[in-house]
Order: structure tokens, then C-alpha cells, then sequence
């Protein structure tokens, strides 16, 4: 049978995935949740486990043929233990979102009460923002942070906990550049009779590197993405004490998911056991000092930052001060060859399309082996095109320059 490669049978595709491939090597990847997964992580990712159903868990399975995804998903399951020092780990959820939300469905009823940060804030959609199934089947009270330091502000989570007696809380956000106070958050939770569920899907590498507290010993449940600090496949888990187990088990499936997708179990297992190596440990104390010394140069630039700086792998700021919205300059940048989101920053006047700041996270840069030289003229970049956000040839000049410093640091996983 003639079994044609993907180049003979859809040059289409092929051809996207080459480009894309150019792209990701020639620009610098600031956007916070993303990342270079290792070729390891991309052959697992990429292999025959796509073709194998495999619901229920190792041992009680609803298909026969599980020969090789029990032994794969149990791999995967204790190195996930053993990096996070976690009792029990589910491996399944298709990604961050849907393992929320099996929290959900692992802790409250309907219309029962979560208490969450705020989208604006720097909280993610599943925690509880009105336009999510999460704010919608449910009863969502939201906390943000202080309008003038930035900070999640504890006292007022405790007391927002104590007038509204949420079933489950939800600590971690997709962005907050500053380290959260998990024990506070616990001990708010206990009080109130609160299940804690700490979501730690963009600092999950720096926790696995020892860059970063860990949340694992506070709540009761943990769940995190694969994909972004952590370097692995677009995918989830979930982590708990033995005495949740059972039913965040029972949550995912066979509540929420059928099938794992067992060709991303596989690229987690890779992607875990690369975390637990001294290489991975350097990695993301290197992803913490080149966010600082991004800050830092962003700072220089006279952007205003958000809390005034970093202590993860992620910086929000205000680029307003030099006189534009956050959309304008995210569009500016990528022309220059610099990626990255625009973004809210708390208490924004402006609108959500068109916010006053950006986002910018170190993880990929990082994975490409930059250190502080390089994020200090990363930073300068930002300045030259703050001014030139209206001169699309000064723009393509920058681009240029871009494109050769780039070429100097190879991408994991990429061969151009
Ligand atoms: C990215 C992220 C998610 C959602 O992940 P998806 O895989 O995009 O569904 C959930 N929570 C937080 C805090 C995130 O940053």
C-alpha cells in the first residue's frame, strides 16, 4: 500500500507546517503561556498512541489493546508525582480549561458558590468570569487585586470568603507577575469550609524547578497545564491529596471526558521526566532571572510595570506612558519580529480589544538560551519600537536585526 508522507499527500499542510516552523525560529516569542517543546516531546506527541482509545484508567479500561497505554499512562502518572511530591495525579484532561472545570464537577452542584480572581485582575476565564460556563452554571463571587500596588490583596480575599462562603476557591492566574500567598489562601479556605483549588498552569515549570513555592502542599487540588513554563504538550492534570482522588477521577471520567488522548499522555511523560533533570532545575531559575532583567530594561524604556516588577516568569505593563494602547504596540512589535499579547492591566479605562498594556513572559526566549545580555536588548527593541509604532518602514528596519540575532539561538525541536 502506498503510505505517502505528509509532503506528498497534502503539500498544503506541509507547506503551513514549515512556515510556521521559519516563524517560531525568526521571531522572538515573548507571549507568556507559550513555549518550545524538545524534539522528544514533539516525536511522542506525533506517534501511533493517536490511534489507540483507551477510556477508564490503567486496569479498568472499556477496549482491550491497552498492552502499551497502561504502562504509558502509569509512567506518566508517578513521574507526575514524584516531580510535584503530589499523592495522587490524573493525567487526562484534554487542557487547562476542562480540568477546571472536572474540579467543578468534583466539588460543587450547580449554582453552588466559587470564589475566583477576576479576568481583569489577572484570573482566568474558568475561574469564574460571566462568560464562562464557569460563571454561568454557577454562583461566581470574584476578588481582584489593589488598584495602586497590583497585589492580590489577602485581607480582602478572607473577607470577601467570610460575606459569601464559597464552596470552592480558586488561587493562580494566567496574569500576575508576583508570587501568591498559597498558605494564606488555605488557611481562608479552611475557615470558610472552602475546597482550595490552586491553578498553577503558567508557573507550573518554575514549581517543577524549584524557581517558584510550590502550591501542591496547601490545596487540595492542583491543576496545571502542560504546555506553557512546564515544555510539554498542549494538555493537562490534576493533582490531589489520596482523599480527593477518587472523585477528581470520577470527574473527569467518566463526567467530563471520553477518550485520554493518549498521544499527549505520551509527550507529558517525555516532558516530565526532562523536568525533573538538573538541565530543566537551570532552565527555570534562568526563566526568573531573565524575566527580571526584562523588567528591569522594560522599565528603563519608561514602561510602567505592574506591581513594579516580576518575581515569576511574567510581566504586565502599562505602555500607555509612552504614548499608545496595547493593541497599537502588540501589532507594531510582531511586525518588528517581537511576539507578544496586549493585554488588561487592573483597573484599565480602556476596553478589552483595545487594553492599555501588554503581557510578556520569559519561558521561550529562555528555552532558546538567552540570558540577561539578550533581555537587555530585547528591551531596547521595545523602546526603538514604541518609537516607531506609525513608521512601518523603520518597523521592517527593526525586523531585520531581529532576524539576525535570532538566527543565533537554535529553537528545541526546530531544524530550519
Ligand atoms: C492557560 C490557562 C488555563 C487554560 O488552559 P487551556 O489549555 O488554554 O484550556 C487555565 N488556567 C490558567 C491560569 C491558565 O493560564
Amino acid at each position: 500500500m502506498f503510505d505517502p508522507t505528509l509532503q506528498e499527500s497534502d503539500p498544503d499542510v506541509a507547506r503551513l507546517i514549515q512556515a510556521e516552523q521559519r516563524r517560531e525560529f525568526d521571531t522572538i516569542r515573548l507571549i507568556a503561556s507559550e513555549n518550545y517543546v524538545s524534539r522528544a516531546v514533539l516525536e511522542a506527541t506525533g506517534s501511533v498512541f493517536t490511534n489507540k482509545y483507551s477510556e477508564g484508567y490503567a486496569g479498568k479500561r472499556y477496549y482491550e489493546g491497552q498492552q502499551c497505554v497502561d504502562p504509558l499512562e502509569t509512567l506518566a502518572i508517578e513521574r507526575a508525582k514524584s516531580l510535584f511530591q503530589a499523592d495522587h495525579a490524573n493525567v487526562q484532561p484534554y487542557s487547562g480549561s476542562p480540568a477546571n472545570l472536572a474540579v467543578y464537577f468534583a466539588t460543587l452542584k450547580p449554582g453552588d458558590t466559587v470564589m475566583g480572581m477576576a479576568l481583569p485582575s489577572g484570573g482566568h476565564l474558568t475561574h469564574g468570569w460571566k462568560v464562562s460556563i464557569t460563571g454561568a452554571f454557577f454562583r461566581s463571587v470574584q476578588y481582584g487585586v489593589d488598584a495602586t500596588t497590583g497585589l492580590i490583596d489577602m485581607d480582602a480575599v478572607r473577607a470577601l470568603a467570610v460575606a459569601e462562603r464559597p464552596k470552592l476557591i480558586i488561587a493562580g492566574a494566567t496574569a500576575y507577575p508576583r508570587i501568591i500567598d498559597f498558605a494564606a489562601f488555605r488557611a481562608i479556605a479552611d475557615e470558610v469550609g472552602a475546597t482550595l483549588l490552586v491553578d498553577m498552569a503558567h508557573i507550573a515549570g518554575l514549581v517543577a524547578g524549584g524557581a517558584h513555592p510550590s502550591p501542591v502542599p496547601h490545596a487540595h487540588v492542583v491543576s496545571t497545564t502542560t504546555h506553557k513554563t512546564l515544555r510539554g504538550p498542549r494538555g493537562a492534570m490534576l493533582l490531589c491529596k489520596e482523599s480527593m482522588a477518587k472523585d477528581i477521577d470520577k470527574a473527569v471520567f467518566p463526567g467530563l471526558q471520553g477518550g485520554p488522548h493518549n498521544h499527549t499522555t505520551a509527550g507529558i511523560a517525555v516532558a516530565l521526566k526532562e523536568a525533573a533533570t538538573p538541565a530543566f532545575r537551570d532552565y527555570a531559575h534562568q526563566i526568573v532571572t531573565n524575566a527580571r532583567a526584562l523588567a528591569d530594561g522594560l522599565g528603563a524604556e519608561g514602561f510602567k510595570l505592574v506591581s513594579g516588577g516580576t518575581d515569576n516568569h511574567l510581566i504586565l505593563m502599562d505602555v500607555t506612558p509612552r504614548g499608545m494602547t496595547g493593541k497599537a504596540f502588540a501589532q507594531a512589535l510582531d511586525r518588528a519580529g517581537l511576539e507578544c499579547n496586549y493585554n488588561t492591566v487592573p483597573n484599565d479605562p480602556r476596553k478589552p480589544f483595545d487594553p492599555s498594556g501588554l503581557r510578556l513572559g520569559a519561558a521561550s526566549v529562555t528555552s532558546r538560551g538567552m540570558k540577561a545580555p539578550e533581555m537587555a536588548r530585547i528591551a531596547a527593541w521595545f523602546g526603538q519600537v514604541a518609537d516607531a509604532v506609525n513608521d512601518p518602514d523603520a518597523l521592517d528596519r527593526i525586523r531585520a536585526t531581529v532576524h539576525e540575532f535570532t538566527s543565533a539561538f537554535p529553537c528545541p525541536g526546530i531544524r530550519v
